[in-house]
């Protein structure tokens, strides 16, 4: 796996033979290499993936697609320990958060292996003498570009979907993070895939994503990273009029008002912020307070903050390094200008002595009473910060929650029922969560966003219909 593209289930140099370092983010050291995939490596993919289609797996019915899925699943599961220390070696995730996106990665194929059977087409009434009937088909090869934050959650949502529908895959893994992906690639072959069906080419996003991107092979494209390379494979896929779907960025809110239980809350404020140091699309960075409550929740909010120590991926603290020095470094420069900004800093957590001089961290903070327009209100910092902001009543609110370019996830803390429901219906974000914040993860319900956190669904069945076209037949009997 070290150095090696998958292609057509075999474990390759790539064409180039050049390699990347693997870089531990928790002490800076050099622990492992990725191939640098190039255009020729994606071709090569590519094709195996066309004939993956022509062969066996094209005509597979979707029980023993759904076996090799479960399979798949099992696999992972059988092997959580190893991948969840190889995620938070390579992410620097703490332990608890790579067991958990190890759960999550096995129950999407868990998942979908049960659902494989169970998308169904329609017969549509029609004119006299004719049966119409819709069937579900894959879109045949289908791209894969994920982000370095969740590989193992993505991969299950995407690649797990893909599968389903009986499409073949190509994915570029993340530079930064790809070692759990090669190993998830792995135990696809021993789950039994057919070669071909599942390819991996890690390398550079514009080398071996450009070349997945230009690649006239492909029929669809999932992306899931920032919202700037979106919209570039947005832009690339519409020369050849092939359908994405885009997974971006957010600054979701969460909305406390004043009879919501603040207890029940605290935790989930806080968690949602700071989880993966605060290295996740969904990251409720914004905590938009009534004002009532305002100070009252906003000294609890820093006592838990202060509590909070980041540390090294296997010493399993609350917050981990940062994924790399350029992106500690972005997060720093958006903190230096707050401070020259008079914004209050209003906690600030630890970051444990025995932390290694060379790892990327930063520790979890706290800033308060953000004015609505200023880029801690408004622009993705994906660190380890938590925003505060007052408001007055519902109208101030939703306004303040819809202020942003963005619209992935958003929270509602309140316990008046009527409340709950006008709040959440006019929230413009792709899922809304009342009392409560991702309910655990919820690999059953559909999953996306609107406006710049971008477009299309996954996860859920919702996906499936993403991952597949439907084809209409028409048949004139008289
Ligand atoms: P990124 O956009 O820099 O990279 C994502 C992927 O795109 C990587 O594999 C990268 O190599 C590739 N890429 C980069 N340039 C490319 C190009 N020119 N052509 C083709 N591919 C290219 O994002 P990142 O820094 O890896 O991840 C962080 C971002 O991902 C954040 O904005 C975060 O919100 C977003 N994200 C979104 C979701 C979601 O589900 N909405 C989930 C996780 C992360």
């Amino acid at each position: 796996m070290e150095g090696k593209v998958l292609i057509d289930g075999k474990w390759q140099n790539p064409e180039s033979g050049d390699c990347l370092s693997v870089t531990d983010p928790s002490d800076g050291t050099e622990f492992s290499k990725i191939a640098r995939g190039k255009a020729e490596d994606v071709e090569k993919a590519v094709k195996s993936a066309q004939a993956a289609l022509d062969g066996e797996w094209g005509r597979m019915i979707p029980v023993e697609r759904g076996r090799l899925l479960h399979a798949l699943g099992q696999q992972i599961l059988e092997h959580e320990e190893e991948l969840a220390e190889l995620e938070s070696r390579d992410v620097g995730k703490p332990l608890r958060q790579s067991r958990i996106d190890v759960r999550a990665c096995a129950r999407y194929f868990e998942f979908y292996a049960g659902a494989v059977d169970k998308i169904h087409g329609q017969t549509i009434p029609y004119l006299e003498g004719y049966t119409v009937l819709t069937l579900r088909e894959p879109h045949g090869v289908t791209g894969h570009i994920i982000p370095w934050n969740y590989p193992m959650q993505i991969i299950g949502r995407t690649i797990g979907g893909a599968l389903t529908m009986g499409n073949a895959c190509v994915l570029k893994p993340g530079e930064e993070a790809s070692l759990t992906s090669l190993k998830i690639g792995e135990l696809s072959q021993k789950a039994g895939f057919p070669a071909g069906v599942f390819n991996i080419v890690p390398g550079l996003g514009e080398e071996a994503g450009e070349a997945l991107l230009k690649n006239p092979g492909v029929d669809h494209y999932s992306f899931t990273g920032s919202t700037e390379i979106g919209i570039k494979v947005q832009k690339e896929a519409a020369q050849r009029a092939v359908p994405v779907t885009l997974e971006l960025g957010g600054k979701s809110p969460q909305l406390v008002f004043a009879d919501a239980d603040l207890e029940k809350a605290l935790p989930f404020l806080v968690n949602a912020a700071i989880q993966n140091a605060g290295q996740t699309c969904s990251a409720a960075t914004r905590v938009l307070i009534e004002k009532p409550v305002f100070e009252e929740l906003s000294e609890k909010l820093a006592k838990a903050i202060k509590a909070l120590r980041a540390g090294p991926a296997l010493h399993d603290l609350e917050c981990g390094p940062l994924i790399s020095k350029t992106q500690k470094e972005r997060v720093e420069g958006f903190l230096q200008r707050a401070r020259q900004d008079g914004i209050e800093f209003l906690a600030e957590g630890s970051i444990v002595e025995d932390a290694p001089e060379g790892g990327n961290y930063l520790a979890p903070c706290m800033v308060g009473s953000v004015p609505p327009r200023h880029s801690l209100a408004q622009e993705e910092v994906f660190g380890p910060l938590l925003v505060t902001m007052p408001f007055e009543g519902e109208e101030e609110a939703i306004e303040l929650a819809n202020s942003t370019v963005y619209g992935l996830v958003s929270g509602v803390w309140a316990r008046d029922g009527g409340r709950q429901l006008r709040v959440a219906k006019r929230l413009k974000s792709g899922q809304v969560f009342i009392n409560n914040y991702g309910a655990g993860g919820g690999v059953e319900l559909p999953f996306g966003g609107v406006k710049l956190s971008g477009h299309g669904r996954e996860k859920g069945f919702e996906a499936l219909y993403g991952f597949s076209v439907t084809k209409t037949i028409a048949i004139h009997h008289g």
